[in-house]
């Protein structure tokens, strides 16, 4: 066994202890904990007590107490359920032309849109998709997320497919933080595929998937249920195979059209991401299921579109958490509390809801259970924003960041 490690003091501690998975929050909901310390050990909390309970628990010489200076408040490492953080090259003229009023089909046109990642991507030497991708990483750490799903999908065919998954896979062990893989080869169909979306959908069912799962590269299959991309029916097809196979099922659903989230519902998929156009009758459908509805606010901040319907989300009894969906194309920013306090202000999301959505839910939506709650035996994923009330870390909108971030225990030094 390590040796013990005693942090604090905490004017408060968030725990999420407690807290619903599913239904709208009352801020008097929060199990909080006034002046308390945090006692770790081999990477996991083992008690959370005042400092005269647990200063007999170390040994002086031994153990490492970590004393905070000032005022701090600590909630669990944030999670970032949903980002496309490996890849290759920039969209900074997409996103001119779109604001100059350019649609997405004539920027494609000219050369822009998905394809031109995927080529970058695929160009790109290995040494430089790690590069890109391990600073992305580093980057949602320093900001507090202490767990991040990164899906494949820029590659689009079985080589380069499996070269980002194990890109993904380099950087979760060499980043102290925790990285989920997810593989997204049913992002779009391919402009080099020769054959029918269906046909390609079989081609990754036969070629890609059972790779997936023999090299261990991720257990989640995700799909992008649109018009310009794969149809419902195809989505359902896809995502039943991949179940056969082994893999949880992801959608990205409704973002222009609707019905990703039935398909979702229909296969018990793990989450349902987007739900931008989600009517009442999919909302329906998502409350009497297990399935996670989780919202993208920096994509519809990056294409200036409405966010998903939360309100009416959570008030019709689902769950929510909110994701960043970094990404080169609509959402570049990549900061889950900046966008998590927006969605917040936009669709009157109560501070439970906000700081819930992207700890202890965004666990759920990725079917975590040792994190996301500060409580014993769970990992000691921990930040501490330097303020005195936890209502300081939505007030001020994401642009305070926590100054202590602890990974497993390990104190993350800031660049
Ligand atoms: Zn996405």
């Amino acid at each position: 066994m390590d040796n013990k490690i005693l942090v604090g003091p905490f004017r408060q501690i968030i725990t999420m202890d407690e807290v619903p998975l599913k239904g709208p929050l009352h801020d008097n909901q929060l199990h909080i904990i006034e002046s308390a310390w945090i006692l770790i050990q081999d990477g996991k909390m083992i008690s959370i007590d005042s400092y005269n309970k647990l200063k007999n628990k170390v040994v002086d010489g031994k153990d490492e107490i970590q004393q905070m200076n000032g005022d701090h408040v600590a909630m669990p490492g944030m999670i970032d359920p949903h980002t496309h953080i490996c890849y290759a090259g920039s969209r900074s003229n997409d996103y001119a032309l779109r604001l100059s009023g350019m649609s997405y089909l004539e920027i494609a046109a000219r050369g822009g849109g998905i394809w031109s990642t995927v080529t970058n991507t695929r160009n790109a030497s290995d040494e430089t998709l790690y590069l890109n991708t391990h600073t992305r990483a580093s980057s949602l750490l320093n900001d507090g997320v202490t767990t991040a799903e990164v899906k494949s999908g820029y590659a689009l065919n079985v080589e380069d497919e499996l070269r980002m998954l194990e890109v993904i896979k380099r950087i979760n062990d060499s980043n102290e933080i925790d990285l989920v893989s997810t593989c997204l080869a049913a992002h779009t169909l391919p402009k080099d595929f020769q054959g029918s979306a269906k046909q390609y959908l079989e081609f990754l069912i036969k070629n890609l998937l059972p790779e997936v799962v023999k090299r261990k590269l991720s257990s989640r299959a995700d799909i992008y249920i649109e018009k310009n991309a794969f149809s419902a029916d195809e989505g359902l097809f896809y995502l039943k195979e991949a179940k056969n196979l082994g893999f949880d099922a992801i959608v990205h659903a409704d973002q222009f059209t609707t019905g990703g989230s039935e398909v979702a519902v229909e296969v018990g998929a793990v989450s349902a991401d987007h739900l931008e156009v989600t009517s009442d009758r999919e909302i329906a459908l998502l409350a009497r299921s297990d399935v996670i509805p989780v919202s993208l606010p920096g994509a519809s901040i990056g294409l200036g579109v409405s966010f998903a319907p939360v309100r009416k989300i959570l008030d019709a009894g689902c769950s929510l958490a909110v994701a960043s969906d970094w990404n080169p194309g609509s959402a570049p920013m990549g900061d889950i509390l900046v966008q998590a306090c927006m969605l917040g202000v936009y669709e009157h999301l109560t501070m439970a809801e906000t700081l819930a959505s992207i700890t202890y839910r965004a666990a759920a939506a990725l079917r975590l259970r040792d994190r996301g709650i500060l409580k014993k035996g769970n990992q000691a994923d921990i930040v501490a924003f330097p303020v005195s009330d936890y209502r300081d870390i939505v007030y001020y909108q994401g642009k305070m960041k926590p100054d202590i971030i602890m990974k497993k225990g390990k104190l993350i030094h800031k660049p």
